[in-house]
């Protein structure tokens, strides 16, 4: 007799009084969820999908994001599942939501974990003006930083699961 290990997934948990965390919420009402070196995937809902082209994360503040390779919009995949937007934030969350690009957004396209991309690529989160984007490093042979750039918005290739073509 067999039995799956049981799902661990490395969250920011934000006390939520009691109630599920958004993330449970949605992990919940999917299938085939399972982690893929760090990266949380399963089946898209709103779309017939055969090859788990959901990508999930959490972003800082504990909303619950969802990337479809296919390019279902979050509103689309939380319907498929009986939940609205809304759900995909948490009770507790202030502030309001800042758009453009983080580090956790911008790993949930990539199917990386955010951790990694921190540790290894040197990947930050900052504030500009009213919009978040992700501050981009590269450095030399020596490790002296060479240049910065700034993305302020995924582009296209970003969440294009290219391995099957
Ligand atoms: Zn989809």
């Amino acid at each position: 007799m067999t039995t799956d290990p049981p799902q661990e997934h490395d969250t920011p948990t934000g006390s939520n009084e009691g109630g599920p965390t958004p993330w449970d919420r949605v992990l919940s009402r999917l299938d085939h969820v399972h982690q893929v070196g760090g990266a949380v995937i399963a089946r898209c809902p709103a779309h017939d999908d055969t090859r788990n082209s959901l990508s999930l994360g959490t972003d800082e503040d504990g909303t619950v994001l969802v990337h479809c390779f296919v390019g279902c919009t979050a509103r689309h995949i939380v319907a498929a599942i009986g939940l609205s937007l809304a759900d995909l934030f948490p009770a507790n969350r202030k502030g309001a939501d800042l758009p453009g690009l983080t580090v956790e957004r911008y790993a949930v396209a990539k199917r990386l974990p955010p951790e990694f991309l921190k540790e290894r690529f040197k990947l930050r989160t900052i504030r500009r003006q009213s919009r978040f984007c992700v501050e981009m490093p590269s450095f030399d042979e020596e490790g002296e930083r060479i240049s910065t750039n700034y993305r302020m918005k995924l582009t296209k290739t970003d969440g294009i699961d290219d391995r099957f073509q």
